[in-house]
């Protein structure tokens, strides 16, 4: 249902509002994120091509993550791509020629160790940066929303936050009661989800012949994304 701007809520608030009127069991943030990340990435490959600092971000980082990757190779210009992948090659094998890559760290006395599970000597993705600004901007606007009741009165009707934005969430929340409804929202649908999750699982021990199922169906891929965040929209 369309809805008419607010004049007490700010325009990222509404958009927030609207995204949770349309999709009540999706994370709001995830939406707008993954919506502003394609935006970027096509302003990144048309218009930023040339654009110096944003090059040597992208050759610090030797590119980007995989799922980000996978997003551009979906998405991006054999051009832009081909102009930005040569200067990362070209900055890689440089470190090469240099001696970065001679001598393995477990070669020279000391055991190196990565216990974090992070790519040693790389900056962090470009892309992943940029998507935690704009889930800033987003969970700012939610946070503000929540002091409103017409807004706070749908988010109550939805699903809440994946679990990485609500974690964001609670980082930037400033107002403890609009914070306490966040964090009422979450943990009915923990609540939800996990008796759904039992539920299955109780089907399959029983060896159930009914394989239609209820509500219950699809919960292991909604605790996926309730855990991880929400898959982008393939359109
Ligand atoms: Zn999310
Ligand atoms: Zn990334």
């Amino acid at each position: 249902m369309a809805s008419r701007l607010p004049r007490y809520i700010s325009r990222t608030s509404h958009e927030v509002q609207q995204r949770i009127e349309r999709e009540p069991g999706a994370c709001p943030v995830c939406s707008v994120v993954s919506d502003g990340i394609r935006r970027h990435i096509d302003a990144l490959f048309y218009e930023l091509v040339n654009d110096i600092q944003i090059r040597e971000a992208i050759r610090k980082a030797g590119g980007f993550c995989r799922p980000h990757s996978q997003m551009v190779a979906r998405q991006a210009d054999a051009l832009g791509t081909s102009l930005i992948f040569a200067d990362v090659l070209g900055y890689e094998l440089e470190g090469m020629d240099d001696g970065r890559f001679d001598r393995p760290p477990n070669t020279v006395g000391t055991v190196a160790r990565i216990l974090d599970g992070s790519v040693p000597g790389r900056a962090p993705c470009p892309l992943c940066r940029e998507e935690r600004g704009q889930a800033d901007i987003a969970i700012d606007a939610l946070l503000e929303g929540m002091r409103h009741e017409d807004f706070a009165a749908v988010y109550e009707r939805s699903a809440g936050l994946c679990m990485p934005h609500f974690r964001i969430a609670f980082l930037r929340a400033r107002d403890v009661a609009a914070w306490r409804r966040v964090l009422d929202v979450q943990q009915t649908t923990l609540n939800r989800l996990r008796g759904e999750l039992q539920a299955l699982a109780l089907r399959f021990d029983y060896r159930n012949a009914d394989e239609t199922g209820g509500d219950e169906s699809d919960s292991w891929k909604r605790a996926l994304y309730l855990t991880a965040g929400w898959p982008e929209k393939q359109s």
